[in-house]
């Protein structure tokens, strides 16, 4: 399922079954600095497919260089039918030792979160971050609870 990240376009992780009603490419807006390290992949995979277990919603999962906006993950406009959300290996990993917060966790609560926000613009709803993050951290007590 993983493909190889080439020309340093950004990799894909995870990927629900179903075909996107959009054909929404992140590779277009968006890059990878050479290949992530196999265990942060691992993780991060993981991660996905938890979220998209305990959610039930479809979506795809890339990691690709968000420094430039300086975000932890992006959830890219216009993807609601099948949202396509963005990781930033980097930006986590410096985030989790500043907070001394496991990988894992945050890969799953960034994941939730940018999930809330496509679920925000397909029922019209206006962008919210402590939506986002309620619903992020209600997928996240049904994986650890
Ligand atoms: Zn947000």
């Amino acid at each position: 399922m993983i493909e190889r990240s080439v020309d340093g376009e950004p990799l894909l992780l995870h990927q629900t079954a179903g075909d996107p009603e959009h054909d929404y490419d992140p590779a277009w807006d968006y890059e990878l600095d050479g290949p992530p390290a196999p265990a942060l992949v691992t993780i991060a995979r993981q991660a996905a497919v938890q979220v998209a277990s305990v959610s039930g919603e479809r979506f795809a999962l890339y990691a690709a260089n968000l420094h430039r906006e300086d975000v932890l993950a992006r959830y890219c406009d216009g993807t609601a039918s099948y949202p396509i959300i963005l990781l930033d290996f980097d930006a986590h990993a410096a985030a989790c030792r500043h907070y001394n917060v496991p990988l894992d966790v945050a890969f799953r609560t960034t994941i939730g979160h940018e999930l809330g926000h496509a679920l925000q613009e397909r029922e019209d709803r206006d962008s919210d971050e402590d939506d986002a993050e309620a619903y992020a951290a209600r997928l996240e007590a049904k994986i650890t609870g």
